[in-house]
């Protein structure tokens, strides 16, 4: 069994529709695949139709975007019912929060001598429900300012560089809520990825299991060995579960490949078994 519990579709900021992704996810000889966009369910039907076509379950994902002070922290959540009360308002305000910094980060980009207008951006986005940096990073490339996403975030877009501008995301305790109230289960993206690696703490990562978390994602491309493994002992000791994804963006990513991590299945039967539903 291979699984691969992240993956971004054009609904977010990767490149392929959502039915390629599952499409090449069968084509990877995965058996399992999540759709994760950034805070949208809008893939998922035409995922769904496609698992039936190509003969792979999809597991219906999101990458809910919080944060935990100034930091911000990506959480996976799996299976939740998008009509519960209150979800698709929040996931809505997020999505708000996205395009009304858009502004900013052009006026930032404009006072370092970079043009790029509203419009650069939106054909970059092709229509994509959550619109992300990686559209800005798009624009930029397009219109020759930077190579490839990389260097657009190096110099622009990444924390602490002049285009990057906060934006709204709930407190992760509240994300843990709004996942599991939604009859999903919760488990921290990339917990010591760039950039909530410094307030993901044991101690804190304790606390949110206490809160209802279900698994870390151990298994991502931004942890190198020995995170990986510092992670799913971390995880173990916590009676938390340990996952792994690809985080795939289609060409959006380099050394990010359908299936380059993996998912145990018995981890996948252990996360399935904590959805408020199950048993
Ligand atoms: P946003 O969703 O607007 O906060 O942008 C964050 C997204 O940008 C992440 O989900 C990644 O897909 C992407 N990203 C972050 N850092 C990089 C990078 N160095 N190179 C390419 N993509 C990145
Ligand atoms: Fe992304
Ligand atoms: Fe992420
Ligand atoms: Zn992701």
């Amino acid at each position: 069994m291979r699984i691969d519990l992240h993956a971004h579709s054009n609904i977010s900021d990767g490149t392929e529709p959502p039915r390629e992704l599952v499409r090449l996810a069968a084509a990877a000889e995965l058996d399992i695949v999540a759709i994760t966009d950034h805070d949208t369910v809008a893939g998922w039907a035409e995922a769904a139709q496609a698992a039936i076509d190509f003969g792979i379950r999809v597991v219906p994902g999101i990458e809910l975007s919080c944060t935990r002070g100034a930091a911000s922290v990506h959480m996976l959540g799996y299976q939740i019912d998008p009509t519960r009360p209150g979800v698709a308002e929040e996931l809505a305000a997020i999505r708000l929060g996205r395009t009304d910094r858009l502004p900013a980060m052009l006026a930032a980009l404009a006072r370092h001598g970079v043009d790029l207008s509203t419009e650069q951006v939106m054909a970059a986005a092709d229509g994509a429900d959550s619109l992300g940096r990686p559209h800005v990073a798009d624009a930029l490339i397009a219109a020759g300012h930077v190579a490839d996403r990389r260097e657009a975030f190096d110099v622009w877009l990444a924390e602490g560089r002049p285009a990057h501008i906060a934006r709204y995301a709930p407190d992760v305790v509240e994300g843990i809520r709004l996942i599991t109230g939604a009859g999903g289960v919760a488990v921290i993206a990339h917990p010591w990825g760039r950039e909530s690696r410094d307030t993901m703490t044991p101690e804190v990562l304790a606390s949110l299991a206490d809160a209802g978390l279900a698994g870390l994602e151990a298994h991502h491309d931004d942890h190198d060995a020995a995170t990986e493994i510092a992670l799913a002992a971390l995880a173990s000791e916590l009676g938390l579960v340990a996952t792994g994804g690809s985080d795939w963006h289609g060409s959006g990513k380099v050394g990010h490949g359908l299936g380059s991590r993996l998912t145990d299945p018995a981890a996948f039967e252990d996360l399935m078994s904590r959805l408020p539903t199950a048993g």
